[in-house]
Order: structure tokens, then sequence, then C-alpha cells
């Protein structure tokens, strides 16, 4: 039977991905929604090769172009956030969430109302809003799939394991683009410099929340929100080769690794066929070429967003959407070179600190329209810290 099939994101670099997989074989698929962010060129063109019930473009200015493109078609065009949330609400078997940051989190939130399995490459949401997301899968008999890489692997090295026999997870952390840089020369890093991923090839955000390791601090609140354990338990190492993705300790001692080469494809495979496995196009490792495998702790001076990362596993509530919300404005305002690279963690640990005094982070958020509160305030707060230090200097 075929599968019915949505993309969030299908422009970016997992939804790129993802189609590759579905275009090796079409005939198994019914594509039915589609979304970009603003390429319409890149949207049009995948809505046609794949007879895409419905097309939509997040950016309202471009729907004339998105129609003019779509014109004579079977494909309906849309725009903007509400026919983002209405194409969500199409039936599906099974959604892929690529859009980047928080923007993911209500399409999602709607594929999960109707059922569908989400494969969640976008952290963004679980780190915004971990538990209403898992409450609504569970609540709809929908089912959440990890397409972090890293989410991935400890799902993989799960199967058939009881929670309760493991110890721990290890996630690793390539180290970015300055893991070798003296920590003197970071603060002076350019956003091209902090662009360029030495071993994934990924959008231009999480590439840079890579350096930076904020891409890491999201997932280990990720790993605590999805796995459901606790903040001790979960660690990070630097494997400069990405090769192992992430390691589950077991309480006899046992740590299985799951090694692969650094490709989405696998990841975003694994949550296509789940609970089967097919052949996917991922190069074979040769483990007599690789010969070693590196690891190295992380250095917290380098990377403050590890430390507050564990801050924000530790205290939940409405903790992570406001830890992601100034994170996304102290990146915006990086690549607007308001900010130096730095500075980012200093905005976001600001911001937090700023909050507390206003309210406890602690509590949770029940509603949709709770998250979206913190959401906001934390990104007005982001903005006046930035506000000042623009000042300043
Ligand atoms: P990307 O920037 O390449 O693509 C993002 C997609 O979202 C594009 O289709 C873009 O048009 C769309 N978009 C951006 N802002 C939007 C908005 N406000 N409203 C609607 N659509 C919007 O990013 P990516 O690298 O593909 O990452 C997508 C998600 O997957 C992110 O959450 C990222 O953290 C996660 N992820 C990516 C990788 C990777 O290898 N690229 C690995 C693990 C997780
Ligand atoms: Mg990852």
């Amino acid at each position: 039977m075929r599968r019915k099939i949505s993309i969030f994101g299908a422009t970016g670099s997992i939804g790129q991905s993802t189609l590759d997989l579905i275009g090796r074989a079409p005939e198994d698929y019914d594509v039915v929604a589609l979304t970009g962010g603003g390429n319409v060129a890149q949207l049009a063109a995948d809505a046609l090769k794949f007879g895409a019930d419905v097309a939509v473009i997040a950016d309202e200015a471009c729907l004339p172009e998105l129609r003019a493109a779509l014109a004579g078609s079977q494909t309906e065009a849309t725009a903007g956030q509400a026919a983002l949330l209405e194409a969500a609400t199409r039936p599906a078997d099974w959604v892929m969430s690529a859009i980047v940051g928080a923007a993911g989190l209500e399409p999602g939130l709607k594929a999960l109302e109707q059922g569908a399995t989400l494969a969640l490459a976008n952290k963004e949401s679980l780190v915004t809003a971990g538990k209403l997301l898992m409450e609504t899968a569970a609540k709809h008999g929908a089912r959440v799939l990890p397409v972090d890489s890293e989410h991935s692997a400890v799902f993989q090295a799960l199967v058939g394991e009881d929670m309760g026999a493991v110890e721990r997870v290890i996630i690793t952390a390539s180290g970015g683009a300055f893991r070798d840089w003296p920590l003197e020369r970071l603060a002076g890093a350019s956003v091209d410099e902090a662009s360029s991923h030495p071993n994934w090839d990924m959008g231009q955000r999480i590439t840079i929340d890579s350096a930076s390791m904020f891409n890491k601090a999201l997932e280990l609140i990720e790993t605590r929100e999805y796995f459901g354990i606790s903040p001790a338990q979960i660690e990070t190492i630097i494997h400069p080769q990405s090769l192992i993705h992430a390691l589950v300790g077991f309480r006899d001692g046992a740590l299985m690794a799951h090694l692969g080469p650094p490709d989405m494809r696998h990841a975003i495979g694994y949550a296509l066929y789940w609970p089967k496995r097919q052949d996917l196009p991922v190069a074979r490792l040769d483990l007599a070429q690789i010969a070693q495998l590196q690891f190295e702790a992380p250095d917290l001076a380098r990377f403050p967003a590890l430390r507050l990362a564990r801050d924000v596993m530790e205290m939940r509530g409405g903790a992570g959407a406001a830890f992601n919300a100034a994170k996304e404005v102290a990146l915006d305002a990086f690549l607007a070179r308001e900010i130096g690279f730095m500075d980012m963690a200093t905005v976001v640990e600001e911001t937090l600190a700023a909050l507390s005094k206003e309210l406890t982070l602690s509590n949770p958020l029940e509603t949709l329209a709770d998250v979206l509160a913190m959401n906001h305030l934390a990104r007005v707060r982001a903005r006046s810290v930035i506000s000042v230090r623009i000042k300043k200097t």
C-alpha cells in the first residue's frame, strides 16, 4: 500500500535528503504536502516531480511566484503560517518535521493530532515543548521517531532493551568548525568561518550551532526529553571523526555504540522504514582504513553552551523554551554581525538570568499557549540583552 507522506522544510538539507530517499521508490508514496520557507524554485520543482497535493511557502510574498510555477499542475499552491498548519492537518501516515527552529513546533503538533508518525529532525520542538509534544503523541496514539543522528543511534541501541537497565547515554560531538582553534581566537570568529562544518553538510543555522556547541546543548536536552532519562545519566564526548554517533551504557558495564558515516540519510531512512531496515545508499565504513577512533573530553570554557544545557535539563519546565528562543535570537544577532561568536552564550545566559528574576523557569508549560508565551517573552528579553551589549561596544 502506498504511504501518504508530508515533508515540512522540504527545501532544506534534511528535506532534500528525505526526498532523495523517497525518489528512489516514488511508487511507494503519495506525497501530500511539501513546504519551504522562501525557495520557490526548489519547492515547485519537487512538488511537480513528486505530484504533491499541496505546496506551501512560508513567506506569503512568494505566493504569486509559487502559483505561477505550479500553474496547470495538480498541485495546490498556498502560503503563510495558517496554510502551513492546514497542510499539517491533511491526513498522512508519515510526516518529516524538518523546519529549522521553534517554527517547526506547531506543524509537528498538528501532524501528531491527526495520528501521523512524526519523524523529528526539528530538535527545537523537543527542547521547546518536550512535555507537550510527547503528551500529544500519547494522547493521539501517534509516534515520534528521532531523526537527529545521535538520537537515532540511541534509539537503535535500545531496541529490545529494558530502559531500567540503562546506566548512561553518551552522545558524541564533532567539536564543530573551531575544535582546533585556540580559545583566544574564538571571540573573533566570523559568520563565514562558523558556517562550514568539518564532517557534516547541513543548513547554516545548525552548522553555526555546531561550532558553538549550542547544537550539542540542544541535543543533551533533546535526549532528556525524548528518552526520559535523568541529566546525570547523559554525557557528551568530542569525537572528531563523527563515525560513532552515540553509545548506550548498561548496568552490566556493556557499551553499545552505533557507527556509520556522517550521512543523515541513515537516520532519515531508519525513521522512514522503521521498524524494518532497508537498503540505504550510504557509504560503508572500512574499519581497517579508519584504524583509530579518537575521543576527547569537552572543554566547558570553550563551550559554555554545554554548561547552560545542564542547568536547563535540571530545571525543565519552561527553561527549554526560554533557552531555545534566546539561542535563536542570539544566532540571528550573530548572523547580523551585531554580536560576536562567544557573545551568543553570554546573551543566552543573561536572558535566562533575567527571566529567572521575573518567573519560575522550572514551572511546567502545559499548553501550546504557555509554550508560545514563553517563547515570545524570551525573545523580547534576549533582544534587550543584545541592545544593552551593542550600546556598550
Ligand atoms: P535548513 O536551513 O537547510 O532547512 C530548513 C527548512 O525550514 C527549509 O526548508 C526552510 O525553508 C524552512 N524554514 C526555515 N524557517 C522557516 C519558517 N520560519 N517557517 C517555515 N519554514 C521555515 O536546515 P536543516 O539543516 O535541514 O535542519 C532542519 C532541522 O533538522 C533543524 O531543526 C535541525 O536542527 C535539524 N537537524 C538537521 C541535521 C542536518 O544534518 N542538516 C541533522 C540533525 C538535525
Ligand atoms: Mg545531531
